[in-house]
């Protein structure tokens, strides 16, 4: 068999690994290069961030802490009564890792099934699309290819008033490995890192002080779904800071003292754990040979049109590594529609309709444009929106906190965002996704079925809403 390939990958992440399966079910000769190793036993790891210490590992510890703080705090209430209720993180921290094991085994699964390459080392993209493979022996062997698609990733980013330490001073991934429940802990940046891990160690029954450096919470989120928001985290005794910068950190024994300046000016949190949540910068070290033809942009992304092509051609670049928002179904879609492109069709990305969740109990989850948004665009739209304090099956589940919202058109009806904060906010989203891929008007929801008693009847009743004509709720007059 030759080194010469249709496809070469660099990056085994949902951006990289999705785009290799597609291109080999597509009937091309591809190879997938990754360098992630086990510290257990040297092999290579496939996944990427998502699935070894992002996506999969946080939705497994939130998961579990949520059922802990239902069984804590709420099953009483429903008559339910338990007598010794124990957290044990080192076996949680087992079943995190057996759900991560077992979706990063069935990747290595899927290129077997499909002729997918797996190369074992690091990518290093040089002139003409021949790519340099550094295995873990230090061998260099150069691997040529029609098309390279570079899926890279993303690193944390580091600040340097916070210089981590081991175990105590940590980023995201330190923060899914904590063996004990730490009394107290910092979380620097509100973000959506910042609310999930820092939900996860206050529902298990630490402190949570979190220190944001913006006086608006949750900026791009629609305002009135952020203020419900906030209302119900700070119930939940999460601790936000707003308007909070930190400006150093200092270590004495197990304790950490924090820095930072408010309104007040300069103050001081102790803490035993920091977690460091200021959002992440694309990977790209060592990555780009000076004459491989790619450019970066200003901000360090590896620059690419509408369609995810670089500067060099038949190179490409999907996920983390380039503009946009850092999430996994977006890279996966970038790396379906180029590996697509690649075979000869002619897909495109829809960014407008990409959703996002914030996994958090109630979960934060939205598609399409805010009333912000559109305010600053001066677009004229009408809003509906249903309490889950009114849905049967929310108050059935003793999970009634907050609301969809709908907006739509005010000329042609047309939806232009759909919002939610509440129980499978995750799920109910995809609602909003379908109707906008489809172009849908809010009477195209408000004329549909839904089943009873779910959930999604709250969006049937926001969708009514948009023209004022929800039928569990008395409706607001509309100022004209
Ligand atoms: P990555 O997943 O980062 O994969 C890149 C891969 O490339 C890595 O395996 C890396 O080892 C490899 N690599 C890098 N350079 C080289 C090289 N030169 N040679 C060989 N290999 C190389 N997103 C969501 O949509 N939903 C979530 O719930 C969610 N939760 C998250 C929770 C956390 C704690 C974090 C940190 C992130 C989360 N994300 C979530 C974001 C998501 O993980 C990323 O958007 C996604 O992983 C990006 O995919 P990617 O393929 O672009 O990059
Ligand atoms: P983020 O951009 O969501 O939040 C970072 C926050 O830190 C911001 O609010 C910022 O104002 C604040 N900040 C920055 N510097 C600060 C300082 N010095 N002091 C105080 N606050 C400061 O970034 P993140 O939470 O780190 O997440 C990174 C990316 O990972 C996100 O863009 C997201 O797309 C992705 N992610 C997605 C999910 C999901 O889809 N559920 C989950 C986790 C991560």
């Amino acid at each position: 068999m030759s080194d010469k390939y249709d496809v070469i990958i660099i990056g085994a992440g949902p951006g990289g690994y999705v785009a290799a399966i597609k291109a080999a079910q597509l009937g091309l000769k591809t190879a997938c290069v990754e360098s992630w190793t086990s510290e257990e036993d040297g092999k290579q790891v496939l996944g990427g961030t998502c699935l070894n210490v992002g996506c999969i590992p946080s939705k497994a510890l939130l998961e579990i802490s949520h059922k802990y703080e239902e069984a804590n705090l709420h099953f009483a209430e429903q008559g339910l009564e338990i007598n010794d209720l124990k957290v044990n993180v080192g076996k949680m921290m087992e079943r995190k890792l057996s759900v991560v094991k077992q979706l990063t085994g069935g990747i290595a699964g899927l290129f077997k099934a499909n002729g997918v390459k797996s190369l074992h080392g690091h990518g290093r993209l040089l002139a003409n699309r021949q790519v340099e493979v550094t295995d873990q022996n230090d061998k260099k062997t150069v691997y040529e290819a029609d098309n390279v698609i570079i899926a890279t990733g993303s690193d944390p980013i580091e600040i340097p008033p916070a210089p981590l330490k081991k175990g105590m001073i940590v980023d995201s991934e330190g923060a899914l490995e904590f063996d004990e429940v730490p009394k107290r802990v910092g979380v620097i940046g509100a973000g959506i890192i910042g609310l999930e891990l820092g939900s996860v160690w206050n529902r298990l029954g630490s402190e949570v002080t979190m220190l944001e450096a913006l006086d608006t919470f949750l900026p791009a989120v629609d305002q009135q779904i952020a203020k419900e928001t906030l209302k119900h985290f700070k119930k939940q005794g999460l601790n936000i800071e707003l308007k909070s910068r930190v400006t150093g950190t200092s270590i004495e024994g197990d304790e950490i003292t924090v820095k930072y300046e408010d309104a007040k000016g300069q103050q001081e949190l102790k803490v035993d754990k920091l977690i460091v949540a200021v959002g992440r910068r694309p990977h790209t070290k060592n990555l780009l040979a000076e004459d491989s033809g790619v450019k970066l942009d200003e901000r360090g992304f590896i620059f690419v049109d509408d369609i995810c092509k670089t500067e060099a051609p038949g190179v490409w670049a999907v996920g983390d590594v380039v503009r946009g928002p850092m999430l996994a179904h977006k890279a996966s879609e970038e790396g379906i529609m180029v590996a697509e492109r690649i075979a000869g069709h002619k897909p495109q990305v829809n960014y407008d309709c990409i959703p996002n969740v914030i996994y958090t109990h109630p979960e934060v989850a939205w598609v399409g444009k805010t009333e912000e948004e559109l305010k600053s665009e001066g677009e004229a739209y009408n809003v509906g929106t249903f309490p889950f304090a009114a849905n049967g099956r929310a108050l059935a589940a003793n999970s009634a906190a907050g609301m969809v919202k709908i907006i739509a058109d005010a000329k042609t009806d047309r939806i232009l965002g759909f919002h939610v904060v509440g129980p499978q906010g995750s799920e109910l989203v995809a609602q909003g996704v379908i109707a906008m891929e489809f172009g849908s008007s809010s009477e195209d929801l408000a004329l549909t079925c839904f089943a009873h008693p779910t959930l999604s009847e709250s969006v049937h009743e926001a969708a009514l809403g948009v023209h004022d004509g929800a039928v569990h709720i008395a409706n607001k007059k509309k100022k004209k």
